[in-house]
């Protein structure tokens, strides 16, 4: 019970700090966010309403069967954001500390990554309050299973698509695609992505984000008048998207001084062996300790002295209280809401170009569109061809976000989420209001 005690409590916390503007919390930044595109493009009350709300969301509490026979319960959620330009499509996450707000805000910006990268989709998230390094793999499966259950009338290929988060992967994916096949009584690939590749996953769906988070970095390096190959970074987090993103970087001859994880730091300004550190992250299971760099203090990451920032963890790492001290010249988000309204006026005066999560880090919706596409059709693409669709459509999505913004003297933010608004607004208009 103590799970579930202590999930409401933070729910209510988060619920608290919501209605108190002076906080920020995920879903007050993503609010803030859309009311600046409103305003911008001139929108109505009514409208702002709708895109502010998500259209239909979900609580379940989720029993697990524990290996040792006692029981738990876990707070559960599935929101959909918006279906005006498609089905609902967005991650699920394992965390303990997620809450409804912070869903709904992941939510929403799944809606605004989907319309600015033209797939035909709406915006979803799923969560679940749990910590899934305290389980075996056992535990996970049944909760995976409950939890898919729980939320099965209103997922579907057709309706709302799942795909990885953090603390989530490409078995809980196919634990799920399992539980909803068998409920269905036929093989359903196309209800989740981001599947192993046996059973219809996309090839290069695992390493999409950080492919797209690598493109965005090397082009707006470029745009500031830096040669990557002369330019440094520094990635936080070292999961699903910081460690590809650190590789591929560091592949294209950009220098990655300072890498960090929830354990802790580390830098090497000749420059770090992504490749070694890999390998001792596989072993030991964190970035600290490793044997090629010094040790760095975690929050001192976003501050080191380095050309590009890539915030690939969790929300709200950069705010007012660290903003003005980040060197950085180029912050590109490979995380879901890494940078409060706060801190991104701050950069921007101090003339740091922020290139937006729902552009920097849509590799992965990308792809994963590209896999159910596949995974409808029963037809599959190589490598290579999904690696070039996702290039033209990241460098597309740049392009057009950077020439709105220099158009109207707007920061990439502002830019990207007007123009994804004004999709997903058209399509709302002209489908109309049923009845
Ligand atoms: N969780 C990822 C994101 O935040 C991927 C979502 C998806 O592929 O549906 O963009």
């Amino acid at each position: 019970m103590t799970d579930v005690l202590a999930a409401t409590v933070s729910s209510t916390a988060a619920d608290a700090a919501a209605s108190d503007a002076h906080i920020a919390t995920p879903l007050t930044d993503a609010r803030s966010q859309l009311a600046e595109a409103i305003a911008l493009l001139g929108y109505d009350n009514g409208l702002h309403q709708m895109l502010a709300t998500p259209r239909r969301e979900l609580s379940v509490a989720v029993p697990l069967r524990l290996d040792s026979g006692e029981s738990r319960l876990y707070l559960g959620y599935r929101v959909q954001h918006n279906f005006s330009r498609g089905p609902a499509k967005g991650g699920l996450r394992y965390a303990p500390n997620v809450n409804l707000d912070e869903v709904r805000a992941l939510a929403m910006w799944m809606t605004w990554k989907c319309a600015l990268l033209d797939v035909p989709y709406g915006g979803a998230k799923g969560g679940l309050a749990i910590d899934p390094r305290e389980h075996s793999t056992a535990e996970l499966e049944r909760v995976t299973r409950r939890y898919t259950s729980e939320i099965l009338p209103i997922i579907g290929p057709e309706r709302d698509i799942p795909a990885p988060d953090i603390g989530t992967d490409e078995q809980t994916m196919a634990w799920i695609m399992d539980t909803y096949s068998v409920n269905m009584g036929y093989t359903v690939p196309g209800i989740v992505t981001g599947k192993p590749i046996s059973l219809g996953g996309s090839q290069g769906r695992a390493s999409a984000t950080s492919r797209g988070v690598t493109h965005i970095a090397l082009a707006a390096l470029r745009h500031v008048g830096l040669e990557p190959s002369r330019s440094t970074a520094a990635v936080q987090g070292f999961g699903k998207v910081g460690a590809d993103a650190a590789r591929f970087l560091s592949e294209a001859g950009v220098r990655v001084t300072a890498v960090s994880d929830q354990y802790g730091a580390i830098s090497n300004d000749a420059g770090l062996d992504i490749e070694a550190l890999s390998a001792h992250v596989r072993a030991t299971g964190s970035v600290v300790g490793f044997a090629g760099g010094e040790p760095l203090d975690g929050a001192a990451l976003l501050t080191h002295d380095v050309d590009l920032l890539v915030p690939a963890a969790v929300e709200g790492v950069l705010h007012e209280g660290n903003a003005a001290d980040v060197q950085a010249t180029v912050v590109v988000e490979g995380a879901n809401g890494p940078t409060t309204p706060a801190a991104d006026r701050i950069m921007r005066e101090r003339g740091i170009l922020v290139v937006p999560d729902i552009l920097a880090n849509a590799g992965g919706v990308i792809v994963s569109y590209f896999e159910w596409v596949q995974a409808n059709q029963a037809y599959w693409w190589r490598a290579d061809e999904v690696e070039s669709r996702l290039e033209e459509r990241m460098l597309s999505a740049w392009q057009c976000v950077l020439g709105y913004a220099e158009q109207r003297d707007l920061s990439l933010r502002t830019a990207a989420t007007a123009l994804a608004v004004e999709r997903v607004a058209e399509a709302h208009k002209l489908r109309g209001l049923y009845p």
